[in-house]
């Protein structure tokens, strides 16, 4: 029985850059899964923190990933990240859980430990995935490669909006300051750093809507699957 092959679209890119809310969109109107690997990093990080791990402590993270069991399932359409059998989704969107799921995401065994969830997923639906390095490590396969990108400041007027929405009390220059930080650690790591694919698409949303951002994104989609 041959098996049934399914479609990847790899979205890379910075954070900030509007990866998540273009791609859970897109996800919707294509009927594929959304896969957030961010949400991923962030829950080992929150791990870590919980239990009073440095995330840069390398040699005690990597032990604690013995007894760490990480799920994904969909509820609603909706990704769930589960961390030893429970939803850690509202606790891993702070600034303190992106700077500790930037420092476990330089590690080798974290990397390799959540590649299987990773590629599990990919093998059993159509899926809008986006991260850091699903286009050049994760899945190098993926018909459609997309890295969006848009200026430091633009990317974190963005973040600090959603941030002030959540009510999580930070400032303008706090949140460029950290993005500014994790996007030089994510992007001069030695395991997987953030790059553009050789086939990947350049889309820089600088200035753009939302809504500009999906068209275009939308315009990548259907020109694959013409
Ligand atoms: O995308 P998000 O901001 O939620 O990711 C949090 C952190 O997880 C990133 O700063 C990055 O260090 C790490 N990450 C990664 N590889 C991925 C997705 C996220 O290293 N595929």
């Amino acid at each position: 029985m041959s098996e049934k092959k399914h479609m990847a679209v790899a979205i890379d890119g910075p954070s900030g850059a509007g990866k998540s809310t273009i791609s859970r969109i897109l996800a919707k109107e294509l009927g594929f899964v959304y896969v957030d690997t961010g949400a991923l990093y962030r829950a080992v990080g929150y791990y870590m923190l919980s239990n009073n791990i440095d995330p840069k402590d390398a040699d005690t993270v990597v032990a604690a990933l013995t007894d760490l069991t990480l799920e994904m399932r969909y509820v609603g359409g909706e990704q769930q990240v589960l961390v030893n059998g429970a939803d850690v989704g509202g606790y891993i969107r702070t600034p303190e859980v992106s700077m500790a799921a930037s420092a476990v995401s330089a590690l080798p065994p974290v990397r390799q430990f959540l590649l299987d969830t990773q590629r599990r997923i990919a093998a059993t639906e159509n899926v809008i995935m986006d991260g850091r390095d699903i286009g050049t490590v994760v899945l190098p396969q993926a018909e459609l490669k997309i890295f969006l990108t848009a200026t430091a400041e633009d990317r974190a007027q963005r973040r600090f909006a959603e941030l002030q929405e959540k009510g999580i009390a930070t400032t303008f220059e706090e949140v460029l300051a950290d993005m500014q930080k994790r996007d030089y650690d994510d992007s001069h790591r030695a395991a997987a750093p953030l790059k553009q694919a050789d086939d990947a698409r350049l889309v820089d949303t600088t200035g753009f809507t939302l809504e500009q951002s999906v068209a275009t994104l939308k315009g990548l989609v259907e020109e694959m699957m013409a």
